[in-house]
């Protein structure tokens, strides 16, 4: 037998995810359990990847078992597909492994013609529902199938109720809906030069073809590079049978949660609205009333639904997020997962179940997506500040957080502001999945439309970024690119602020404060750090950032960049006497200024660190970056240090490089110039020593030299350390320890670990550079290129800040082996930005890192991925 490609709800359950995708396998859990599931089946993952191998189209034989199985949904209905006395009508509905919002929407209704609607008509006896059924049918497959612009049908629905005088989309009589549906095939056909198709049965082979194309939409490419899903996974499609929600007063349709999606809270939260279809609670266009109504509503119905509610989440021992149609006062359940939460609810809930007894703690650690605990840790708006600001508008508060910036009104512009170095604010009518690169970029998003379950609140939320909704009162004119709240009017480019905690929303720029870390945070912190092998350090320049670090829990500090210490304007002068210095001497009497700067830099790390680790990474960047490049700055400098226009030119002249990224730039420099090595280990020890004696701390400096590549560079450079730090313990008569390492950042580092090994005491991969050295993409300029390597699915996403672990990984990995082999006590660590991010970190433990260094706002995501790591693949 071949593939099967197809799978009725009843022939699953929630393991076949993969091949179900995550809506698949829940639907046919559902059914399993007994719940009231309109019956359905699934076509699977594989044959999408399936559509893809053969050129983009839908194989026969999976077309024909598609047929098959709707004829067992007939038998099991007891309707029929494109039947005008008891039509069936199906649902179809994308749905992959991980949850994607930027693939293919829902279609409801389809298997709708002129014929079948009439029937429709006749058998339910109320027109209005079928007319209004096709033709939200005709709307969604024009925009989701055919992708044709939304906008034109709504128009065409305003234009209506316009002419009628009416406000609300239920005021529409059947003949006002048929005449609609004129309307909307005209358009269809003008559209796309053919007309609506009519029968069924193409109408479903073009939902599923739509679908899979989906898998491939700019959208979902943008998504699944931002969450590092795989292309090949894959979409599967569901086919279901529709019941109806917009078929009266005494039907529905909603979404509701087990739990508080934005706090957590223990309680059943959710959204309704009668005599609707699921798409008007998700797109916004009424606003629904809080699922607690419907106990007034419909108490039966109610009870019920609250008794599965609680049966999903005993069962799946998770928050969930539930999508449910009540037709003629009978429940039916569209959809259960594991519902998408602010990480403050991810915090919440997972301590909760632990304390529910619900599930053990390390179960709770898996719980947490470490990215997500970005959004806490942000900035939040200073309390005091916003007493004083003034309340322009209130919205629902979608997505917890912080945000200030300049409107902008579509996506595109937010993505460009955002290039060209803006903070921006997204506002909008209402968002649908293709703002999702705009969404992405903004501080904040703000829509006049949509609830708690909107597009905009939900992909917010999952982003960690801020979001206020609904803003009724809020009128936008994207012809005029403005918005109004009353009589504040806002432009393009004005700055609000949103607090997305509580809805607030503020006419002018607002200052932030460091984000607190609540009890729950700290509870999970602490299961994770007792799971964890990796020790996790800060990248941290200053005793400020090394604070930061330390407060979020790092355990040390993996890479102090010296170089930022010299651009103060105090220190930048001496740097550039020292330049162009023409002898060792002069050079000498420079680098003397730059001294007492630089030790009081190192005292201050050294002080908050204690006896915790810290490396010093010694002057790294090309020695022109130091100097003026614009005419006037040139000038001025040249006098300051009383030399003339030309005689600075020269010098910068002669200090141009093609390539600086590969030029005279790391140890290269103290090569060349070991007078700088030799002042810094002066600043280093002397540092060191004045601590020790200051607290008592044991402080045992670690000095990093970069971009070495050949062992002799480095045995060059230390032999310049040990001499100067020899001398200066000696002179204190101290019997101070120090470490000298290296960065492995050069391809030829790794390739030679074993004799760097010898000569070290420690290795920093400095996955930077390495990634730019190995690829040759220079980390620079790669970002202008690497969109067409993601669209022509070259790579799937930046090797700069996921580690690419066939290759770069590879390296790594060479030079860990090697390195132990020849020093057992070497220790081995990474500093690069992969550092902080969680696959990488799961990557680094692995093959047996010792510590990843990141970013001070990140310690805390590489704590948990680190947990993570270690209990997925213990070592
Ligand atoms: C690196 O190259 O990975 C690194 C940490 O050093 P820098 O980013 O300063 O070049
Ligand atoms: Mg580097």
């Amino acid at each position: 037998m071949g593939t099967k490609y197809v799978y009725l709800f009843s022939e699953g359950n929630k393991d076949m995810r993969n091949l179900l995708g995550g809506k698949g396998a829940n639907l046919a859990e559902m059914t399993n359990a007994g719940l009231p599931v309109p019956q359905g089946f699934t076509v699977t993952t594989e044959a999408c990847t399936r559509y893809y191998e053969d050129g983009r189209r839908i194989a026969p034989e999976i077309s024909d078992e598609i047929f098959a199985y709707m004829a067992k949904i007939e038998a099991i209905t007891g309707k029929k597909f494109g039947d005008k006395n008891n039509p069936l009508l199906v649902s179809v509905r994308s749905g992959s492994r991980a949850s994607m919002p930027g693939m293919m929407d829902t279609i409801l209704n389809l298997g709708l013609n002129d014929e079948v609607v009439e029937g429709l008509a006749a058998k339910t006896g109320n027109p209005r529902f079928a007319y209004d059924s096709y033709r939200r049918f005709i709307q969604m497959f024009s925009d989701v199938v055919m992708e044709q612009p939304k906008t034109e049908y709504e128009k065409l629905i305003d234009e209506m109720k316009d002419r009628r005088g009416i406000k609300q989309d239920t005021e529409l009589t059947a003949g006002d809906l048929k005449e609609l549906v004129g309307a909307f095939k005209a358009r269809y056909k003008q559209n796309q030069g053919a007309e609506f198709p009519a029968e069924p049965r193409d109408q479903l082979i073009e939902a599923v073809r739509a679908v899979f194309r989906s898998w491939d939409n700019p959208r979902a490419n943008t998504y699944r590079r931002m969450n590092e899903i795989p292309y090949d996974w894959g979409t599967a499609v569901n086919v279901q049978s529709m019941v109806f929600g917009n078929s009266g007063d005494t039907s529905g349709t909603g979404v509701a949660f087990t739990r508080n999606p934005a706090t957590g809270e223990k309680a059943l939260f959710g959204e309704y609205l009668i005599n609707a279809q699921g798409e008007d609670v998700v797109a916004g266009i009424r606003t629904p009333s809080p699922i607690s109504h419907l106990q007034d509503q419909m108490p039966d119905v109610y009870r019920q639904f609250v008794d599965i509610a609680q049966k999903l989440e005993d069962h799946y021992k998770d928050m969930q997020d539930m999508e449910f149609t009540i037709e003629d006062g009978q429940l039916y359940m569209l959809q259960t997962r594991n519902g998408k939460r602010t990480a403050a609810a991810a915090l919440k809930v997972a301590v909760d179940l632990v304390d529910e007894g619900m599930i053990p703690e390390q179960e709770a650690v898996m719980r947490v997506e470490p990215k997500q605990l970005d959004s806490l840790l942000h900035p939040q708006f200073d309390a005091e500040t916003l007493k004083k600001a003034a309340v322009i508008g209130k919205g629902l508060a979608a997505s917890p957080g912080a945000a200030s910036g300049q409107v902008v009104f579509t996506a595109e512009d937010a993505a460009a502001w955002h290039n060209a170095g803006k903070k921006v604010v997204l506002v909008r009518l209402e968002t649908s999945p293709e703002d999702i690169e705009g969404m992405a970029v903004a501080q904040g998003i703000l829509t006049a439309r949509g609830g708690m379950t909107s597009h905009a609140a939900v992909v917010a939320r999952g982003m960690g970024t801020c979001c206020v909704s609904g803003l009724g009162e809020m009128v936008v004119d994207y012809g005029k690119k403005q918005f109004t709240i009353g009589d504040v009017v806002k432009k393009e480019g004005d700055f609000i602020s949103l607090d997305g905690s509580t809805g607030n929303v503020y006419g002018q720029a607002l200052p932030t404060v460091a984000a607190s870390i609540s009890g729950d945070f700290n509870r999970l912190m602490k299961w994770a750090d007792g799971l964890r092998q990796l020790q996790v350090y800060a990248n941290a320049d200053t005793p400020h950032d090394a604070k930061q670090g330390s407060d979020f829990g790092s355990e040390g500090i993996g890479l102090c960049r010296t170089e930022h210490m010299f651009f103060e304007p105090s220190r930048i002068r001496a740097m550039r006497e020292m330049i162009v210095a023409k002898t060792v001497d002069e050079r000498k009497k420079a680098l003397a200024k730059i001294l007492p700067f630089q030790q009081g830099d190192f005292e201050g790390l050294f002080e908050v660190m204690g006896e915790r680790p810290v490396v010093i990474r010694y002057l790294d960047p090309p020695l022109h970056e130091f100097l003026p490049q614009k005419e006037e700055d040139i000038a001025e400098i040249a006098a300051d240090l009383g030399m003339t226009v030309q005689a600075l030119k020269n010098v910068i002249e002669g200090l141009h490089e093609f390539n600086p990224m590969m030029g005279h730039r790391g140890v290269r420099l103290s090569v060349s110039y070991p007078e700088i090595a030799e002042m810094q280990t002066t600043a280093v020890i002397q540092a060191a020593l004045a601590v020790r004696k200051k607290t008592g701390y044991n402080v045992v400096p670690q000095i990093m030299i970069p971009l070495v590549g050949e062992v002799k560079e480095f045995t060059y450079v230390k032999r310049v350390v040990v001499e100067t730090a020899g001398r200066l313990i000696a002179e204190a008569g101290s019997d101070m320890k120090y470490e000298v390492g290296t960065m492995m950042e050069i391809p030829r580092a790794c390739l030679t670990a074993d004799e760097i090994a010898k000569e070290a005491d420690f290795f920093s991969f400095g996955t930077n550079d390495l990634t730019q050295m190995t690829f040759g993409f220079s980390r620079d300029d790669a970002g202008k290129f690497l969109d067409y390597y993601y669209d022509s699915k070259v790579y799937e996403s930046d090797p700069f800040a996921h580690l690419d672990q066939k290759g770069v990984g590879k390296l790594v990995q060479m030079a860990v082996k090697l390195g132990r082999e020849a020093n057992p006590h070497l220790h081995l660590g990474i500093c690069g930005e992969h550092g902080g991010d969680p696959t990488s970190v799961a990557f680094c433990h692995g093959i047996g890192l010792d510590y990843v260094s990141c970013s001070p706002f990140r310690v805390p995501i590489a704590r948990l991925a680190a947990a993570q790591a270690a209990v997925k693949n213990p070592r």
